[in-house]
């Protein structure tokens, strides 16, 4: 049962639609996917047909069980809703491939993927999530997808408007809501739904949208998102916006055939468009000087003793092109990331709890340098570096539970598992077994 509340709210706002709105919203919920095309993996997904507004999104026929699909923990596709996939059409239309963008509110981590997808290697993403427990499926999210471009912050909104002031050329604040939009996904939102807890998220989503204001650039981009209905979380916040913090609303480009409704913003509505709820709108901050943090590179001759060359060397040749990257050796591991952003990724990294700077790519293991899990992750990992051993369905599953698995025949070593030709994880082959490598926290646990 949907809330009698929510009723007569949706019927003042969709008027005559509304008992359509409200038979969609008991509906099934598409199942839909992004790909990850640069993984280049032979896919066999009941592909139904492609999401109109995301290239590399497509509706399913029905819903695999991912769980049992190597690809899927080799991040070779997002699971992922598709009306939020109409973001990567917003930024197509507004946002540069080599800007310094902050996704503030960014766990599971799907609008991260299809940003660090869209910068590449050309900008930066700083992927957040305020909350800790949830910053983890993030990083690993993240990880899988394998973009060297981005790290993953654990900091409040605040953090960014006083420390990073003028930094970012596009902050997107996919906001904590209601969720009325996943009200067909999830019975839970119904039974937590009131009016008073709609209210309180459009003060937190104010009080999330001022305290970051100041990281955004004049001239910058705002995208503000949520999966809720209402207008006091959308059409309202959005005013304020304009009224209160000075951002220009942008017309977004449409195409009439999806159904998408432009009021102050833009609304995914079920019962017209094959996807949840979802609100989205862009706004430009005021041009103006921009004052930035000085972040000269700090560091002196000669520190770069403290790390240990053959280890950096060892490292390098895992990668494709080590030339965009830079080192930092931290103890016994070594995190790469972009070589274009090293001072402002360092700047970012001595004042953010950072759990992903760039990559963890190295750790050294009594005498030898072993790769780190988000090394063969990686898009730009040369796989060629490592004794590769490609392996069936029927063993990648075990080792993605992190089982022990044998591999007769194969040397005494550490060796690189394939799936399709697609890197899965590490084992250290000791001959009457394996031990394996794959991360503890990312093991499948049920089947
Ligand atoms: N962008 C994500 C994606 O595409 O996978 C979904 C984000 S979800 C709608 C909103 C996120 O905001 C949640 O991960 C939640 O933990 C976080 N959040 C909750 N309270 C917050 C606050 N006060 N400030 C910033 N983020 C908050």
């Amino acid at each position: 049962m949907l809330p009698i509340d929510f009723i007569s709210r949706m019927s003042a706002q969709m008027g005559t639609e509304i008992d359509a709105f409200c038979q969609s919203i008991e509906q099934e919920t598409p199942v839909s996917v992004r790909i990850n095309e640069d993984k280049k993996a032979p896919l066999e997904l009941p592909i139904d047909s492609p999401i109109d507004w995301c290239e590399g999104g497509y509706y399913l026929k029905e819903r695999p069980s991912f769980t049992l699909d190597p690809f899927f923990h080799a991040g070779c596709y997002y699971v992922q809703e598709a009306s939020s996939m109409f973001l990567q059409e917003v930024l197509l239309q507004f946002i540069y491939p080599n800007s310094v963008v902050l996704d503030l509110c960014a766990a599971p981590g799907g609008k991260s993927t299809i940003l660090s997808e869209y910068l590449k290697e050309n900008g930066l993403l700083v992927s957040n999530e305020v909350v800790r427990q949830r910053v983890f499926i993030l990083a690993e999210n993240m990880q899988k997808w394998g973009n060297g471009n981005v790290i993953v912050t654990n900091n409040k909104p605040k953090d960014f408007g006083e420390k990073l002031p003028h930094i970012f050329d596009c902050i997107l604040v996919d906001a904590p809501c209601s969720g009325e939009g996943m009200f067909r996904k999830d019975a839970n939102a119904r039974e937590e739904w009131s009016e008073a807890n709609v209210k309180m998220c459009a003060e937190r989503q104010r009080s999330i949208l001022s305290d970051v204001w100041e990281a955004l650039k004049p001239g910058g981009y705002l995208i503000y998102s949520t999966c809720t209905f209402n207008q006091d979380e959308n059409e309202k916040n959005a005013q304020w916006i304009e009224e209160t913090l000075g951002g220009k609303i942008q017309p977004i480009d449409v195409e009439p055939e999806w159904n998408i409704v432009e009021t102050i913003g833009y609304h995914f509505y079920p019962h017209k468009v094959k996807g949840e709820g979802f609100y989205i709108a862009i706004f430009q901050k005021p041009t103006g000087p921009i004052q930035t943090p000085s972040m000269k590179d700090k560091s002196k001759k000669g520190e770069k003793n403290v790390t240990d060359l053959a280890f950096e060397k060892s490292v390098r040749s895992w990668f494709q092109h080590p030339e965009k990257w830079t080192f930092k050796q931290q103890d016994r591991f070594m995190a790469a990331y972009p070589l274009k952003f090293k001072n402002l990724i360092e700047y970012i990294n001595e004042r953010f709890i950072c759990v992903v700077l760039g990559l963890g790519a190295g750790e050294l293991r009594g005498r030898s340098y072993a790769p780190q899990h988000a090394m063969c992750m990686l898009k730009d990992f040369r796989k060629e570096a490592f004794t590769c051993v490609e392996v069936s369905k029927e063993v990648a599953l075990p080792y993605l539970r992190q089982e022990a698995i044998v591999l007769e025949g194969q040397p005494i070593t550490l060796i690189l598992l394939t799936y399709q030709g697609v890197p899965i994880g590490f084992v250290k082959n000791v001959g009457s077994h394996c031990n394996n490598l794959y991360p503890k926290e990312w093991r499948i646990r049920k089947m």
